[in-house]
């Protein structure tokens, strides 16, 4: 299949199960490698959002979704499997035009995509409620119901990935979902809902609704008809949305930005630590929020790391995503680029040195496209400002540590708690300074693995509650509890 017979999604958004084109203002995409436009898409209007909302409970409500069998209900999260397995390289090549992301990394995301719709049928049909040990005189039963309408909305670095998270666990506790995806990534997002529809999924329960944060996303929030917020996107958007929960005080769910450390002590298998370290910073250039973007080194190790990491980052291919050699594809846009190259001028001007990377003098084919090369910062310290804020960008910054306890302290220094990776032979150490880091996930001797049956989520700033694992359903349900007297 070539470029150019990857047909964009119709001018068309999902509105409580029918397709219509948004009433909203234009919203035209690009592709990042060239600058192209892919499509126009007519935004979703706040009048989209109160219908999605309106039909969208009703849909939820008894008697429909919510009081199908599980084994029902998870026959239609496998139907929308089967669809997604079934367009699998249509949807990977439009979200590497929507994305710029390299085809490796979009088909994966496609395949964790259908493996997340598949995960939580199997959970629902296991999923029980619970008969709880008599306390007294009364027999207690404590039931899972569905919350009604949960409102999802996500970033645009993992389209496909991040919307199967919160879509498949929120129709498996018996809700409706009402989507809203980033402005510079939508396409995926509504190619996933034609899906959904295309697969039978019953009308009124899923949404896609195409728009800006602070018209369609600020609906959504404050619609009184919405119950719950699952959000992935930045800190800054998530404190907001946390505010706006408070007033209804409504459950919200959080994913939200990192900077994660990556550690190598002394005992390390080098050849493995930077492996993982290139792949934790580079893959999807950087833009991952649990991208390994501080590197902490035993001192020791300090110039031997530095050098393994400028040539092996000198090393890798920059280039279009759909060209199967590319191994770090543009950033989504222009305007993320031009963020990323002052985030890096900044850090050069508070004293770092540029050990390889910055903006590309590349040929030009890639003058149009949003490149920026791995870039590999040291000299500055934690507290400087490329050490503590989020580049989200191919950006990572060396850092040495004297001992166990100096690396727990400098890594702890930062307002966010994602992500960190360990590389060390020592499994006593390892296991002691996992449980010391603030961090929602620790890797071991790898990064970057995910399962979705492990819980994943951050603490301090990264955010709010786990999305994945078996608790991924309980997340969109309220429990009731029922006492019977005997
Ligand atoms: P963003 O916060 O700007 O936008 C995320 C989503 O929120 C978009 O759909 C946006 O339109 C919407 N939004 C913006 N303002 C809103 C408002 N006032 N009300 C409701 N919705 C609003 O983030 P981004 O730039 O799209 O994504 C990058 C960020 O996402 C990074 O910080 C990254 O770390 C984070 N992220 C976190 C995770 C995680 O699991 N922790 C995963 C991926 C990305």
């Amino acid at each position: 299949m070539s470029e150019a017979t990857i047909a964009p999604p119709p001018d068309e958004i999902l509105v409580a199960g029918r397709w219509r084109r948004g009433a909203g203002t234009p919203l035209e995409t690009v592709d990042p490698a060239d600058g192209s436009a892919i499509t126009t898409i007519h935004r979703a209007t706040v009048e989209d959002v109160d219908e999605a909302v309106q039909l969208g409970a009703e849909a939820a409500s008894a008697p429909g979704w919510r009081d199908l069998l599980p084994h029902e209900r998870a026959r239609h999260l496998h139907r929308i499997a089967d669809g997604i397995e079934g367009s699998a390289e249509r949807l990977a090549r439009l979200q590497t035009r929507d994305t710029g992301k390299t085809l490796k990394e979009t088909r994966a995301l496609v395949a964790s995509a259908a493996g997340t719709f598949r995960y939580f049928a199997a959970v629902l049909e296991t999923f029980d409620d619970e008969l709880t040990a008599r306390r007294g005189p009364s027999l207690t039963m404590s039931v899972h119901e569905p919350i009604g309408v949960i409102a999802a909305i996500t970033p645009w670095n993992s389209p496909i990935a991040s919307d199967a998270q919160k879509i498949a666990p929120a129709l498996a506790a018996g809700n409706a979902v009402l989507l809203k995806p980033a402005e510079w990534t939508p396409l995926v997002s509504l190619a996933l809902g034609r899906i959904a529809t295309d697969a039978g999924l019953p009308p009124g329960l899923l949404s896609i609704l195409p728009g800006s944060g602070r018209v369609v996303g600020e609906a959504l929030v404050n619609h009184p008809g919405v119950g719950k917020v699952s959000f992935t996107g930045g800190t800054t958007t998530g404190r907001r949305i946390a505010h706006a929960a408070a007033e209804k005080l409504m459950p919200v769910s959080l994913e939200l930005g990192g900077k994660s450390p990556t550690v190598v002590f002394e005992d390390a298998d080098l050849d493995l630590a930077v492996n993982g370290i290139l792949y934790g910073i580079f893959s999807s250039s950087g833009q991952s929020c649990i991208a390994g973007s501080r590197l902490f080194v035993a001192e020791p190790l300090r110039d031997r790391i530095v050098s393994m990491m400028v040539e092996r980052a000198k090393a890798l291919r920059v280039g279009h995503g759909l060209d199967p050699s590319t191994q770090v594809a543009p950033l989504v846009h222009h305007r993320h680029r031009d963020s990323v190259a002052e985030h890096v001028e900044r850090a050069l001007a508070e004293g770092g040195r540029l050990l390889t990377g910055g903006a590309p003098p590349l040929g030009p084919s890639f003058e149009k496209g949003a490149y920026y090369l791995p870039t590999v910062i040291d000299g500055l310290s934690n507290t400087a400002r490329a050490c503590q804020e989020e580049i989200f960008g191919p950006v990572l910054t060396v850092l040495p540590f004297k001992d166990e306890d100096d690396l727990v302290e400098q890594a702890n220094d930062s307002v966010y708690g994602l992500a960190c990776g360990l590389w060390t032979a020592d499994y006593r150490r390892a296991w002691r300074v996992a449980r010391k880091i603030e961090a929602g996930t620790v890797w071991v001797n790898t990064y970057k693995q995910f399962s979705v049956s492990t819980p994943f989520g951050g603490t301090k700033e990264s955010g709010l509650g786990r999305e994945k694992g078996r608790a991924g359903i309980a997340a969109y349900s309220r429990q009731k509890s029922i006492y019977w007297g005997l």
